[in-house]
This record gives C-alpha cells, sequence and structure tokens, in this order.
C-alpha cells in the first residue's frame, strides 16, 4: 500500500486521476478512528491521508459559518473558535477530521440538540474519482437549487470521492451551562427518564446514559468511586434562569422514576471533567481487560422503543459470560455496548459476534436501524439488506457505478458485494 500526503485540491485530483487511469483503489484517511473497518485496504492501493490539509479558509462570524480544509480535526477546529465565541456541536472520537466526520455521517453526544452532521454542512468540496472537481453547494444556509449532493456525500464513506473542503454552520458558544448527573435502580428507569425528559419539551443539549458496568470501568480507568448503577447524564444550556428552569422540571421527572443522588456542576472545570470522563468511556473498559479487544454494537430506534430495546438487550448481556457495558445517546435513541472479548479465543469472538447480531436484529425489529452514527465500513454490510431492502441497494450501486465505473474508491466498503443491477 502506498500512502500520500497531499497539501492542496489539486494534488488530490492529480493523485485521483492518475489512480483512475490505472485503476488503482484508493482509500481516503482522517484521523481513523471509525470502528467498522472503513479505513482497512482489502484490495491494496493507495491511502491519501489528509492530515496536512488543516487550514481554515475563512470564518465568517455573522454569517455563524466557517470554511475548512477536510483534514482540520473537530477539536483543533474549536480551539480555533472558540475566541470568537462559537463552536462546532458534532464531537465524536477524539482525533476525528471534519473530512472523516462527513464522509461517516457522524453524530455524537450533541446531535440531540444540534443534529448530526447531515445538518450542519453547508457544503463541499469533492474530488470525484475522474478526478474533477465538483463543489455541492453555495454558502446560502437554505437552498432548494436542485439533487442536493451535499447529502450524497455525506455517508459515503469515501466511496465516491475525497472531501477537500467544507463549509460548516456553526454555534453561539451558550452563555451558561450546567451538567448534572443521577443513578436508577435500573436501566429501564434511566431509559424511560430519557423518553420523559425530551417528550417534556426542555431542549436538552446532551443526554448520556451508562449501565453500572460502564460506571464501574470509569471508576477503575479514572481511580473514581462513582456509584455502580445505571447513570444518567445531562447537559442543560441558556440563560442561567432558563437553565435553573430546566434543572427543576428535570430534576421532578427524575424523581418520579425512582432517581437518586442527584448532583450538578457549574464549575468550567468540573463539567469538563464530567464530559472527558464519558467521551473516554470506550477507551475507559479496557482499563478492566487490557489484553481484550472490544467488539462496539451502534444500534438506534425511534425513542419510544429505547427502553424496550435497551431492557432487553441487558438482558442478554448480563446472561452473557463476557463483560458487556451500555453507553447510550439515550435522547436520539442511540445506544452503543461494547463487548470485551479475548482475540486469541474462538469461542468468546464467536460469542460477540452472536450479542452483536441479537442487538441489531432487535433495533431492526422495532423499526430501527443497525448503526446510529458510526456508519457501515465492512462490518455493518451484512445487516443493509434487511434495513433497507434490494431496491435501495441496487439505487446506491447504480449511482456508485455512475460516478465511479472503475470502482476505484474505497472498494469493498458499504454496498454489500452481492448487490448488482
Ligand atoms: C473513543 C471514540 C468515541 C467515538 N464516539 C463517536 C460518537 O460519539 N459519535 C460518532 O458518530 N462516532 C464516534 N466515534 C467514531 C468516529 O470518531 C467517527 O466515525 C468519525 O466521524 C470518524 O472520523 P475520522 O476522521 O477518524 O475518519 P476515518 O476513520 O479516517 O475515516 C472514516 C471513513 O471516512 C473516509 N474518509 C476520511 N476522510 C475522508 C475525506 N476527506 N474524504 C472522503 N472520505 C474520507 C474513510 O475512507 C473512511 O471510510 C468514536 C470513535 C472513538 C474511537
Amino acid at each position: 500500500m502506498s500512502l500520500f500526503y497531499p497539501r492542496s485540491e489539486e494534488e488530490v485530483s492529480n493523485i485521483v486521476k492518475s489512480c483512475d487511469k490505472h485503476k488503482v483503489p484508493i482509500v481516503p484517511y482522517g484521523g481513523a478512528t471509525s470502528i467498522e473497518g472503513h479505513t482497512l485496504s482489502p484490495h491494496g492501493g493507495v491511502c491519501i491521508d489528509m492530515s496536512l490539509m488543516k487550514n481554515v479558509k475563512a470564518l465568517h462570524v455573522e454569517d455563524m459559518d466557517v470554511v475548512v480544509e477536510s483534514g482540520i480535526g473537530w477539536m483543533e477546529l474549536n480551539e480555533y473558535l472558540e475566541p470568537h465565541g462559537l463552536f462546532f456541536p458534532l464531537d465524536p472520537g477524539p482525533g476525528a477530521t471534519i473530512g472523516g466526520m462527513c464522509a461517516t455521517r457522524c453524530s455524537g453526544s450533541l446531535a440531540v440538540r444540534y443534529g448530526t452532521m447531515r445538518d450542519n454542512v453547508i457544503s463541499l468540496k469533492v474530488v470525484l474519482p475522474s478526478g474533477d472537481v465538483v463543489k455541492t453547494a453555495s454558502r446560502a444556509r437554505k437552498s432548494a437549487a436542485g439533487y442536493d449532493l451535499t447529502r450524497l456525500v455525506i455517508g459515503s464513506e469515501g466511496t465516491l470521492g475525497v472531501i477537500t473542503e467544507v463549509t460548516l454552520r456553526l454555534q453561539k458558544i451558550p452563555q451558561h451551562s450546567v451538567v448534572a448527573m443521577c443513578n436508577f435502580p435500573t436501566i429501564k428507569d434511566a431509559a424511560d427518564v430519557s423518553i420523559a425528559t425530551m417528550l417534556s419539551g426542555i431542549q436538552v443539549s446532551r443526554l448520556e446514559l451508562m449501565d453500572e458496568v460502564q460506571v464501574r470501568a470509569v471508576n477503575v480507568a479514572n481511580d473514581k468511586n462513582l456509584p455502580e448503577l445505571p447513570t444518567l447524564m445531562f447537559e442543560f444550556i441558556g440563560t442561567e434562569a432558563y437553565v435553573r428552569e430546566q434543572t427543576l422540571i428535570v430534576q421532578k421527572i427524575i424523581s418520579e422514576h425512582r432517581g437518586s443522588d442527584f448532583v450538578f456542576a457549574e464549575d468550567p472545570e468540573a463539567k469538563k471533567e464530567l464530559w472527558k470522563i464519558r467521551k473516554e468511556a470506550l477507551w475507559a473498559c479496557f482499563a478492566m481487560e487490557p489484553e481484550y479487544e472490544a467488539m462496539i454494537s451502534d444500534v438506534c430506534v425511534p425513542l419510544s422503543r429505547l427502553a424496550e430495546l435497551i431492557s432487553c438487550s441487558k438482558k442478554e448481556l448480563d446472561a452473557s459470560p463476557l463483560v458487556c457495558t451500555v453507553i447510550a445517546h439515550a435522547g436520539d435513541g442511540n445506544f452503543h455496548t461494547v463487548i470485551l472479548f479475548d482475540p486469541n479465543q474462538e469461542d468468546q469472538k464467536r460469542e460477540a459476534e452472536r450479542l452483536n447480531n441479537f442487538m441489531v436484529h432487535t433495533a431492526l425489529s422495532m423499526e430501527g436501524t443497525c448503526t446510529g452514527e458510526h456508519g457501515v465500513g465492512t462490518g455493518k454490510m451484512k445487516y443493509l439488506e434487511k434495513e433497507l431492502g434490494i431496491e435501495a441497494l441496487k439505487t446506491m450501486k447504480r449511482i456508485k457505478n455512475a460516478l465511479d465505473p472503475n470502482n476505484i474508491m474505497n472498494p469493498g466498503k458499504l454496498i454489500p458485494p452481492h448487490v448488482c443491477f
């Protein structure tokens, strides 16, 4: 496999043109934080690493948008934006790049308030498999001008082209915020509170759930002493008075659902520390089994089905000999399990796959999806036909063939190999 580090769109275009001419596969590469084998190269070829293209090209404070090269990380971008009182509200894995985030249609803990990458990108510049460069939209906030090419590329996982430039919507850093935590006797109580909070009409900016095993992992990894019970974490934002009002309403909902130990933080450092724990929850799991690997499920269902899905998954997980944790972006109906297994033990691998399968099929039976945010890569291809139907997959394949007739862009990913038209 050859590695390229382009410094400009023109260099990307030249590399792609030459690969197309010689039918050489290309894997675009951002922060490599994706989880479903997106950046594997089963057919060899060329890797285009975007890490040298991370300039901010223009910031429009009054329009609340920014134009960046696609290799910039979301954390670097937020450091740049902070002095201007603005931020970009999507927070996937630390180290993820804006290009990779577009390509996976990612979200994160703030999606419950601000939407996913689909809702926060205004336009893109993309090098197509032919080497031609396309700009997908103007800088206007909304447009009804033709096919939505921006959203075609968002979520295409490097299979339709290389994203070189992105125009993003920005948000004002909230005037005031409070982070709250509380515990529940069962995970169903916690899930029920998530649903009741969303139905109350309160616009929480984060609503995250961890089960007792995940809290144990956090304690082990961070030398903490949090109560090892199903736990919800909330963030409320707005004016001081509005935040106080939201906190009181949610506190009442919690007390009606057997919640306890309600604590909240207003100090900026304490809040940062709490969210850091949540953001690093996946890595914390390895503190319990350092030699093991993790299989991570990422299912999402309509919100009203969340409590049922989590309860029935949890029964299955607790009965398994493997260590499994639950983490959920509960306000979106999106939940992950981290299943730890010894990669040298075939029976453990099979058990991890069985649990993952169980959760995906249960979510699909509830009108859900096999991936709320991590994307398809190679890992989720096998579920797409059941979720979307063969006609949808054939349509994807037609689009792929029209744009990439030599199948050079990230081949072997996203569209299952048996699909033809
Ligand atoms: C600890 C941890 C927590 C996470 N939390 C979340 C979460 O809360 N929400 C969430 O959605 N995800 C989460 N993720 C998953 C991951 O961070 C996201 O999928 C992220 O969007 C991947 O971005 P990346 O830059 O790392 O992309 P990569 O892993 O480098 O690539 C991902 C895909 O995008 C393609 N790609 C990359 N750059 C480009 C480009 N410029 N043009 C075209 N295609 C490109 C690649 O070919 C590949 O198919 C988490 C991961 C970790 C490790």
